[in-house]
C-alpha cells in the first residue's frame, strides 16, 4: 500500500533521510521509534509531499506521490493534484492542528460532508461535542477530534506523527484506545511514536531508525526484546 523506496532528503548540507525504504501493506500497522533529530518526522512528511524528495520515490497504492512520469522524466505535479493525493492519506500532528475558530464538527467537515463529519466524529466517541470549540475541549479530545478530521477523506492510510506526546499522561490511553480501534478495523498506518506498550501491542511491525537509516526492523517482540544492533539497545534502554 505503501512504498518508500530509496529516499534521500537534506535540508542544507544535513542528509536527514539517507537511504530509506520501507514497504507498508495494506492493514498493517508499523510503528517507528527512534532518537530525536532521526528522521521520523520528516520521514513522514515526504510520504504526504509536505517534503519533496531529493532521491527515490514514494507510492501509494501504485500511485507515485507528488510526480508523474513523462517522457522519462519525473515532473513535479500541481498543487491541486498534489492535494487531491493528499486526501488519500490521512495526517495527525502532535499539535492537533484544529482550527481555533471552527467547532470540532465544522474542523472535521472542512474536509467531508456533514454526515459524513458526524460518522468520524462518532468514531472517535465525541458525538456529544461537535458544536465545542478546540478550546473548551481537552487536549485529548482535540487530538480525536484531529483523527476524524484525518479520517473524513477516507484516505487508503493515515500517518501519525507522536500524537500522544504533547498529551497530559491522563489523556494519552483515550488517544491511544482510538488508534487501537483503527488498528482493529484494518487502517492501513503509520505511527511515530514513543509509547512502547502501545507499540508492543499493536504494532505488526517495529522499524527503528537512526540518523536517517532504518537500522532494523521486526516483529515487536523480536525488536524490542532480542534488538541485534548496538543503536537499537542503547536506544530501548533509555526509553524502556
Ligand atoms: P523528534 O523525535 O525530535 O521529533 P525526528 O526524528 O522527528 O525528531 P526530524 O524532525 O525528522 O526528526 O528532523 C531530523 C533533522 O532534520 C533534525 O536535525 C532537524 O533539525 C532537521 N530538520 C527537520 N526539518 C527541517 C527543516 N524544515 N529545515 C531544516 N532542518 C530541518
Ligand atoms: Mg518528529
Amino acid at each position: 500500500m505503501i512504498e518508500v523506496l530509496g529516499v534521500h532528503k537534506s535540508f542544507g548540507s544535513l542528509e536527514v533521510l539517507r537511504g530509506v525504504s520501507l514497504d507498508v501493506a495494506a492493514g498493517e500497522v508499523v510503528v517507528v521509534l527512534g532518537p530525536s533529530g532521526s528522521g521520523k518526522s520528516t520521514l513522514l512528511r515526504t510520504i504526504n509531499h509536505l517534503e519533496k524528495v531529493d532521491r527515490g520515490y514514494i507510492t501509494i497504492d501504485g500511485d507515485l506521490i507528488g510526480y508523474q512520469r513523462r517522457g522519462g522524466k519525473l515532473h513535479e505535479l500541481k498543487e491541486r493534484e498534489i492535494l487531491k493525493q493528499r486526501k488519500d492519506i490521512g495526517f495527525v500532528f502532535q499539535n492537533f492542528n484544529l482550527f481555533p475558530h471552527l467547532t470540532a464538527l465544522e474542523n472535521v467537515a472542512e474536509v467531508a460532508q456533514l454526515a459524513d463529519a458526524r460518522h468520524f466524529l462518532e468514531r472517535v466517541g465525541l458525538e456529544d461535542k461537535a458544536d465545542a470549540y478546540p478550546r473548551q475541549l481537552s487536549g485529548g479530545q482535540q487530538q480525536r477530534v484531529a483523527i476524524a478530521r484525518a479520517l473524513a477523506t477516507r484516505p487508503k492510510v493515515v500517518l501519525f506523527d507522536e500524537p500522544t506526546s504533547a498529551l497530559d499522561p491522563e489523556l494519552v490511553g483515550e488517544v491511544l484506545d482510538v488508534l487501537r480501534d483503527l488498528a482493529r478495523s484494518g487502517t492501513t498506518m503509520v505511527v511515530v511514536t514513543h509509547e512502547i506498550g502501545f507499540a508492543r501491542e499493536v504494532a505488526d511491525r517495529i522499524v527503528f531508525i537512526d540518523e536517517g537509516l532504518i537500522v532494523e526492523e521486526g516483529a515487536p517482540e523480536q525488536v524490542l526484546d532480542h534488538p541485534v544492533h548496538e543503536r537499537t539497545r542503547a536506544f530501548l534502554s533509555k526509553v524502556l
